[in-house]
């Protein structure tokens, strides 16, 4: 194997090999690996007859000129085309699905809400008449601070109805990160709520929003949304009841037609790996493309209901839970709490009580789960589960394995789809009739994503399993258009590296049967003796141990080594930390993938350190563990700044 500084060596084997089932592929959408490498060679050869063809479905108030013009790195879809999203995602339906469940909801009280198509349509057009009223105009930011309930969809809907540009702020995020994100886009408007469920607290959002506007100064109007029935101050002039505008706003509200380039939405990456960066995502192209990858990546069926555990506040829940599922007709759950309230079981309860047929989730969910325990989900029946999926970071192969035997009963194909804020819908997965799945890989590119794997010239790395540098090399329609009010940021972040290709920050592998395998962020690569070590790997090997829930790893500097492996574990209940067993891990990682990945220490720990959205911030782990005094970088997304400040006092 090469081992020149460019590379990342592959360690983890893995030889189990997964086939979708025959009743599954029966019904599949697609079923035959040669009708996925027809359409694939297809999107390559001919983007722009693959393209136009999917898009000619929607509704065009003017057809586009050209399909792709491409000015590297600024690329423009459908040229020329005016659409418009809501009408493709309510408008369109009405005639067919009118009384279908669009959103089905779930309160973390108890309380259940449906809407069908028609309801939505309504409601939609209602605010967006709510918001024309305040004077928002095309083209106007709009930030949105809200719980999981429905009308969180319904304000980023009515925002693209009318051409304004939603930004979405997670709603645990606090005041200060509010208050920077409602800056950064200058937004005219913010939606709130009284307050949100969260593990049976009220999560004061008003309160927050108060504290955050009194450092800002675009926002005119705040609507507040009655979900708690706290008591709130309402600043007259400024502040407005939801329910109250939308008494007196007309029902009638027809979809303005958008240039196809016309920004659809702001959106902040989960600052894993430095300071968020403020995506922008634009009409037409993102349109098709999460329309066509929810239709078949979920092999979505009309009688599907679909579950993805993401909130709306990060580009899963924008993608695959509102718009890549209502633009296909299909009915989406929306959760509004925790998934630990009022116990561990209200997920598989949730699955049960609304009949669910695809779960999406994240790997550091699916971890939780396994920490506490398969007696959760053996509580209930899970029958109508058909299809899981997975989304945010490499999924361990032993997680994957529980996921797939626990909860899929060995019966629902698994979809790990890799992608980012910034590519707007999942790049690369297996598709579910169609592969086999090999824990731990994501799979194989979706339509029209052309990946490669290179060293750092930029030279492509041939070999199977070696490691490299992950690129896209060819514009695809929901790809970024810029960094909000920050181009020079966009073309360096993204384009400078491997000019004319997208870079990703991910290191990745490719097998032999062209599979690709996240090894983890490029940034946070280890460095032992000369080997280069992706995190994945030397974490999964850890997790594959009975006794670890999670673990993450990081190098340290060591002068005879260059860096040292130190391993941050979090172990199951029922386990406690000890030398013999911090022995046993090292051991264990000696004999899954080698001596040269054993690590250096063994640090237990009760939490790590995450992104709001549940990554691991191993910039932080590495700095803890080099011993340093103070963290530096960008700490706003970290989840619970209390975790560090115990992991520096365990030093
Ligand atoms: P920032 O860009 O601010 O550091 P982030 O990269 O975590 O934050 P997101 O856009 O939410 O922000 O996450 C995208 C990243 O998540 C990918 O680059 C990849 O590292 C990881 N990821 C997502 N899905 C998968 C997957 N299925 N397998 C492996 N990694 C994944
Ligand atoms: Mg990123």
């Amino acid at each position: 194997m090469d081992q020149s500084a460019d590379r990342i060596e592959a360690v983890l084997k893995e030889e189990r090999v997964f086939y979708p089932s025959e009743d599954f592929k029966r019904s599949a959408l697609l079923a035959k690996p040669e009708e996925y490498q027809a359409l694939y060679e297809e999107s390559l050869r001919d983007p722009e007859g693959f393209w136009g063809r999917f898009a000619g479905e929607f509704h065009w108030f003017e057809p586009w000129k050209k399909v792709l013009e491409w000015n590297v790195p600024y690329a423009k879809w459908f040229v020329g085309g005016k659409t418009n999203l809501t009408y493709n995602a309510l408008d369109r339906h009405l005639a067919s699905r009118r009384n279908k469940a669009a959103i089905v909801f779930e309160g973390e009280p108890g309380d259940s809400r449906v809407l069908t198509y028609h309801d939505l349509h309504r409601e939609v057009s209602k605010f967006a008449n709510v918001l024309k009223g305040l004077g928002v105009n095309k083209g106007d930011r709009v930030t949105i601070y809200l719980p999981m309930i429905p009308e969180a969809a319904i304000a980023m809907l009515a925002c693209a109805r009318i051409g304004a540009i939603h930004s979405v702020v997670f709603g645990g995020f606090s005041a200060s990160a509010l208050a920077e994100r409602i800056n950064d886009a200058q937004s005219a408007v913010l939606v709130t709520a009284d307050g949100g469920w969260r593990r049976g607290s009220v999560v004061p959002l008003k309160a927050n929003a108060d504290e955050a506007l009194a450092s800002t100064e675009s926002v005119r109007h705040v609507v507040v949304v009655r979900r708690v029935g706290q008591e709130v101050p309402m600043l007259p002039g400024r502040d407005h009841w939801y329910h109250e505008l939308m008494a007196s706003a007309s029902d009638r509200c027809e979809a303005e037609p958008l240039d196809s380039e016309h920004p659809l939405f702001i959106l902040y990456t989960s600052g894993s790996t430095g300071k968020p960066k403020g995506v922008m995502h634009t009409t037409a192209g993102y349109m098709a493309y999460v329309a066509l990858t929810a239709r078949y990546v979920f092999d979505l069926k009309e009688t599907d209901t679909y579950f993805c555990t993401a909130d709306v506040g990060w580009v899963t829940g924008h993608s695959y839970v509102v718009y890549g599922l209502l633009l296909n007709g299909a009915t989406t759950l929306m959760y509004e709490g925790a998934p630990n309230w009022p116990d561990e079981g209200r997920i598989w309860n949730i699955i049960d009580k609304y009949g669910v047929s695809i779960l999406y989730t994240a790997p550091t969910a699916i971890r939780a789960f396994m920490k506490w325990g398969e007696q959760w989900p053996l509580k209930y029946r899970l029958s109508s589960l058909r299809l899981l999926g997975s989304v945010g970071e490499p999924i361990n192969p032993e997680a994957w394995l529980w996921y797939y035997h626990v909860i899929g009963k060995g019966r629902c194909p698994i979809v790990d789809t890799w992608w980012q804020t910034e590519t707007g819908g999942i790049m690369i997965t297996t598709l579910p009739g169609v592969h086999p799945m090999k824990p731990g890989h994501a799979g194989k590119p979706f339509f029209g994503v052309e990946p490669d794997i290179v060293d750092t010239s930029g030279k492509t790395i041939t070999g199977a399993d070696e490691g490299g540098h992950l690129i896209i090399k060819r514009p695809w329609p929901s790809m970024l258009r810029t960094v909000w009010g920050d181009p020079e940021r966009y073309e360096r972040q993204y384009w400078s590296q491997y000019p004319g290709n997208y870079f990703t920050g991910d290191g990745a592998r490719r097998d032999s049967d062209g599979y690709y395998l996240i090894m983890g962020r490029v940034d946070d690569v280890l460095n032992v003796s000369g080997h280069r070590l992706g995190t994945m790997e030397v974490e999964s090997a850890l997790v594959s141990h009975p006794a670890v829930a999670e673990a993450a790893v990081v190098g340290r500097p060591d002068p005879i080594k260059g860096e040292g492996i130190v391993a941050f574990v979090t172990l199951k209940a029922g386990y406690t930390p000890s030398d013999a067993l911090s022995a046993e891990l090292k051991a264990h990682v000696v004999k899954a993938i080698g001596a040269i990945a054993r690590p250096d220490e063994i640090r237990f720990t009760e939490a790590m350190p995450k992104t709001r959205s549940g990554k691991i911030m191993r910039r932080l782990l590495r700095q803890i563990a080099a011993g340093e005094s103070e963290i530096k970088g960008d700490t706003s997304t970290l989840e619970d700044r209390s975790v560090v400040e115990r992991l520096k006092a365990a030093q």
